[in-house]
């Protein structure tokens, strides 16, 4: 359940970026998530709608660009989409050398007025 620490986070940024702007209502939030972050969507939206709550962006839409996760070879220096489970390159069996995407967690943009 780290979505609830999430949200906390993305709730700082949105309220700095509320009172920033002096939005007196948002109407989405748009996030991008990698897929190695370990976020349900489920419950991040959960998370988010209880939060919420009594705010200006009650009933703003969230939505969520899931990034996949890519890895670039060490031995071949190949981008690779990882598998589930399966890390080493498609290409030549080699090692990780660093991620290319999959752990971002950001918001990309909010829209209100
Ligand atoms: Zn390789």
């Amino acid at each position: 359940m780290h979505e609830i620490a999430i949200v906390d986070n993305l709730i700082t940024v949105v309220d700095d970026q509320v009172k920033e702007h002096q939005l007196e209502k948002v109407h989405r939030v748009h996030l991008v998530v990698g897929q190695l972050t370990g976020v349900v969507e489920d419950v991040l939206r959960f998370c988010w709608q209880v939060s919420a709550e009594g705010t200006p962006w009650e009933g703003a839409q969230l939505t969520v660009d899931q990034k996949a996760a890519v890895a670039l070879c060490a031995d071949c220096n190949v981008e690779y989409e990882l598998k589930e489970q399966c890390f080493a390159c498609p290409h030549c069996g080699g090692a990780i050398k660093s991620l290319v995407t999959g752990k971002e967690l950001y918001i990309d943009y909010i829209e209100g007025d």
